[in-house]
């Protein structure tokens, strides 16, 4: 069974600690639904919110086809590293891509968008903390990886960090900020459970969390 009041609970938590952090330009709460049942989701469906992230293409399937029916307006993220071999479906099934990070992703992004005639909005992943083990474009690699999305004309709108585990995140918090400025970008995605406050602090534009919000993933 699941505690409608604590989910709901929470979720008004952690909106009014975000509203209490930023007064003028309020960020949105992505709500990571991995490894969440259909039944937790439809609870916060019910509630009005429909801003949702998924990690997994698979799962997506799954999930989504059937939540999408019965309720609109929907906007699903994908913040899950993506495989080449998986980039048709993400882009038939995911509104905004947030994991663009290699040359190739992208030229298979633009290829599927051609190919199902749709055109959809991408967050590049930047590796903020040069982890070896990490996905996303290296802090050099991003200035010509930018400009590639361009010639390839995807709709680049933001960019989205996991910062390394065991240390601080505000100072790679604070150079993402740097960086969403000097390339003009609307958006930026950093925040999760355990972060949202610092990275709100600095001036996010969405924080991505799961089990703060739904408690721990049981699929
Ligand atoms: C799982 C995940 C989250 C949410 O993590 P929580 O700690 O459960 O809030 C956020 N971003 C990414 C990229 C994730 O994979």
């Amino acid at each position: 069974m699941i505690d409608k009041d604590i989910l709901l609970k929470n979720y008004t938590t952690i909106v009014d600690a975000m509203n209490n952090a930023q007064d003028k330009h309020k960020a949105c709460l992505l709500a990571v639904s991995k490894g969440q049942s259909i039944e937790k989701i439809s609870l916060l469906l019910a509630h009005g919110h429909r801003f949702f992230g998924e990690n997994r293409i698979q799962e997506i399937q799954k999930k989504w086809p059937e939540l999408r029916q019965s309720h609109a307006n929907i906007e699903l993220h994908l913040i899950g590293s993506l495989q080449t071999n998986k980039v048709e479906d993400a882009v038939a099934l995911c509104d905004v891509i947030e994991v663009v990070d290699r040359e190739s992703l992208v030229d298979a992004l633009a290829k599927a968008e051609h190919k199902l005639n749709i055109k959809r909005q991408y967050y590049v992943q930047v590796n903020v903390g040069e982890e070896t083990q990490k996905s996303g474009v290296a802090l050099q690699g991003l200035a010509s990886l930018m400009h590639y999305c361009q010639s390839k004309q995807l709709q680049v709108i933001g960019l989205m960090c996991i910062p390394p585990e065991g240390v601080s995140p505000s100072p790679y918090f604070a150079l993402m900020k740097k960086l969403q400025r000097h390339y003009g970008l609307p958006k930026l995605s950093m925040g999760m459970s355990s972060d949202f406050a610092q990275a709100l602090a600095l001036g996010t534009s969405q924080v991505r969390i799961g089990t703060a919000l739904f408690g721990e993933r049981d699929l």
